[in-house]
């Protein structure tokens, strides 16, 4: 069974269970410190819709990713290439309005940058608007902070950006693309904020607020790479795979209901 919706030919697009969940991986092409290159979210978010679609063929079709994210913050370091997020969410609603079009019901938007959760968030709230079909965002981490604190090395504020989590799954995927020697550890998490919360696996942010990714990080980090080994890489990643099947699955049973106009 192929997963890969480029792969297909026009008879077996035509053809193939439109319950199956297509993924839409978006990402971002950004700094991620001295130690890690710029495609370190697309590489991580492709590993983890690849990964689900070799464990569920029959429920995953996985769309070429986007790989350009809504990061303006991030521009004052080098290599940066940003989208604007009203163009980068109708951009990916002209995606799923397409996916729509051609009878897909069940679409994920999977995030693997940070400040694309919002515009993801609209994004499929837009596609139910306009499509009636079932669209859902997630951002990979969310699946997996019970797992990831299970097995983290850092402490809280170690897992942010170019921290532990993406150091670690990136050395798993390509061990000879991640310079530790250059990483620095950099905790920029206060632990005595009530409402601020600069760890990906801490159990969220109740107040949000992004800043210039240059005024708050020396040299674009922010948590812990230093402790970051390729095995728990791996765990990370089984773990965020595993996630989205079972979230897959969920989507999958989801009923498809019907609008009733109470005029
Ligand atoms: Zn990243």
């Amino acid at each position: 069974m192929k997963t890969n919706y480029g792969q297909l030919t026009v008879d077996e697009v035509r053809d193939t269970d439109k319950d199956r969940v297509v993924i839409l991986s978006v990402s971002a092409t950004e700094d991620h410190g001295p130690h890690m290159p710029l495609d370190t979210d697309t590489v991580l978010g492709n590993a983890v819709a690849e990964g689900a679609a070799e464990k569920a063929p029959n429920d995953i079709l996985v769309m070429p990713p986007i790989p350009y994210g809504f990061n303006e913050h991030h521009k004052d370091f080098p290599g940066v290439i940003w989208i604007e997020p009203d163009t980068l969410g109708s951009f990916i609603t002209n995606i799923t309005k397409s996916l729509a079009h051609h009878g897909f019901r069940r679409i994920m938007l999977l995030n693997s940058h940070g400040s694309n959760h919002p515009v993801l968030d609209l994004a499929a709230r837009k596609t139910v608007i306009q499509s009636d079909v079932i669209c859902v965002s997630v951002s990979y981490w969310d699946l997996i902070s019970k797992r990831i604190n299970e097995l983290r090395k850092s402490e809280i504020g170690g897992i942010a950006h170019a921290g532990e989590l993406e150091a670690a799954i990136y050395m798993y995927l390509h061990p000879e693309l991640v310079y530790l020697d250059k990483a620095k550890k950099q905790i920029l998490h206060n632990p005595d904020s009530k409402f601020f919360n600069l760890d990906l696996a801490a159990g969220g942010c109740p107040a949000s607020m992004m800043r210039w990714w240059s005024q708050v990080s020396p040299d674009g980090t922010m948590g812990d790479p230093t402790v970051a080994d390729p095995e728990t890489g791996r765990l990370f990643l089984e773990a965020a795979i595993d996630a989205t099947v079972e979230l897959v699955q969920e989507i999958r049973a989801l009923p498809i209901l019907k609008r009733k106009d109470h005029h």
